[in-house]
């Protein structure tokens, strides 16, 4: 986990619906992906976008549509326009670390979070957690020591500061895509009470 693979993690969600916003709106046309356009691709004003992409585009038939193109067209475009960028990604990726990644998340926000010593959503620290490996009460292999994980609230945005807070294994594990942040809250106050009730 370094800061520039998250950039490269948050770049990525960018790339797959500024994507897929082109093949909806350009329908089977060729477009010109345009680096200025993808710089100036907002995914917060995106909610629309997200919710075809997550609740129709992966739900529905291969000869199913969203807004009138075909599930498999949009698959087969989507694929097709990477490989087209694929000379020009390095240059994307890079410009978008330097123009919108270190403005949406400094490095001074990101070291200040992965200060937390506490998961978000269970409230279980890493202490507790470290007390109850000496304890040999914890059963999930990790070699390399525990840590907490960056969780984005919202799985489907980028990296901004705002969308991000520090997770356990658990719940982060459980909370997958699925779970909006106020939907597991329940759940991992009660994965949280398990853990710190092993003695
Ligand atoms: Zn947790």
């Amino acid at each position: 986990m370094s800061y520039q693979s998250k950039s490269t993690d948050s770049f990525n969600t960018r790339l797959r619906f500024y994507l897929f916003e082109k093949v909806l709106k350009h329908k089977n046309a060729e477009f010109k992906p345009s680096l200025q356009e993808f710089m100036d691709f907002d995914l917060r004003d995106k909610e629309e976008l997200i919710y075809k992409y997550t609740a129709e585009y992966y739900h529905k038939e291969r000869n199913d549509s969203v807004d009138g193109v075909e599930i498999d067209k949009i698959y087969k475009f989507i694929k097709d326009s990477e490989n087209k960028l694929k000379p020009r990604l390095e240059e994307w990726r890079v410009g978008y670390f330097i123009e919108v990644f270190s403005r949406i998340l400094s490095k001074n926000q990101y070291e200040k979070l992965i200060k937390e010593t506490e998961c978000y959503y269970c409230n279980t620290s890493i202490e507790k957690i470290q007390e109850l490996i000496e304890a040999g009460k914890i059963y999930k292999k990790n070699e390399r020591g525990w840590n907490l994980e960056i969780d984005r609230k919202e799985p489907n945005q980028e990296y901004f500061y705002d969308n991000l807070v520090m997770a356990c294994y658990w719940c982060n594990n459980a909370k997958t895509d699925e779970f909006t942040p106020d939907e597991f809250k329940p759940i991992g106050e009660a994965i949280g009470k398990v853990l710190r009730s092993r003695k």
